[in-house]
């Protein structure tokens, strides 16, 4: 009885090292995959677009996340329509004076038949890790002594939304002044704003075409002309990216709700 009681023990004791052995090595690995995981991505050279910040970047981490690491996008509907108001603004706007925009607005000429993509050389963030940056502008302003961007957002005019959008702005002018050899480049940058549109009343309708009118305001964003903010800016998101442990779903997003209530996740 005894000696049966004994190898019981014996045997409980080498099955539950056992376990213990397979728990160290599995954590073991996993702490290995990470690091060379980090490794990997600090040799990386990430690419930002800095239209993705305002709704991606401080929209929900783990989704972008997942874009700029992982590889993996959700990608939502985008209504078509955005692109035709985006194109008549630009239409509409194309060669004609900046004080149209607005009276507060520097004289010059806009742009906006430009729809290339601007990429840059490489930078350095704070922390002297490297990235680039890419994307495409909608407008510029062509002064004697410079340039201002234009950015056309088709929206509820409403001033609070304003700051998020500041980092795509300062983006560009950090672009445009540093812009690769085969783009579009601009310098100095001494300007930069957003013009709103919201759709307002339907003046007038006959057979197929109606009249709408449209509520309009310029907001001007304040240049920061050493670049510092936005360079702070990317230093963060890096150090998110880079660094950071791989953040969790929101809670308030339905897309994961609806995946964990299916199971998904
Ligand atoms: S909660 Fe999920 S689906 Fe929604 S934005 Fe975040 S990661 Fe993407």
């Amino acid at each position: 009885m005894i000696y049966n009681n004994n190898s019981k023990e014996k045997y409980e004791m080498s099955k539950k090292n056992a376990q213990l052995d397979l728990l160290n090595s599995e954590q073991e690995l996993i702490k290995k995959r990470k690091e060379e995981k980090k490794l990997k991505l600090q040799n990386t050279i990430l690419n930002y677009s800095p239209s993705e910040f305002a709704y991606g970047f401080e929209g929900c981490k783990k989704c972008y996340y997942d874009k700029k690491i992982n590889n993996i996008e959700f990608k939502s509907f985008f209504p078509p329509i955005f692109n035709t108001f985006d194109k008549l603004q630009k239409n509409y706007f194309n060669g004609k004076n900046s004080k149209l925009i607005d009276n507060s607005v520097e004289d010059g000429v806009i742009v906006a038949d430009y729809e290339k993509i601007i990429k840059t050389k490489v930078f350095y963030d704070l922390k002297k890790r490297p990235f680039t940056m890419s994307g495409k502008i909608d407008a510029y302003i062509k002064h004697k002594n410079g340039f201002s961007v234009i950015d056309f957002k088709t929206t509820n005019i409403n001033e609070s939304k304003i700051d998020l959008y500041e980092t795509q702005l300062q983006s560009y002018a950090l672009m445009l002044e540093n812009s690769n050899e085969k783009s579009l480049s601009l310098s100095p940058v001494i300007g930069l704003g957003i013009l709103c549109f919201e759709p307002n009343e339907i003046t007038n309708q006959n057979k197929n075409l109606a009249d709408m009118k449209w509520y309009t305001k310029w907001y001007k964003i304040n240049l920061d002309k050493t670049h510092k903010k936005i360079i702070t800016y990317i230093t963060k998101i890096q150090d998110f990216l880079l660094d950071g442990e791989k953040p969790m779903p929101s809670e308030k997003c339905n897309v994961c709700n609806f995946l964990k209530k299916k199971s998904y996740l």
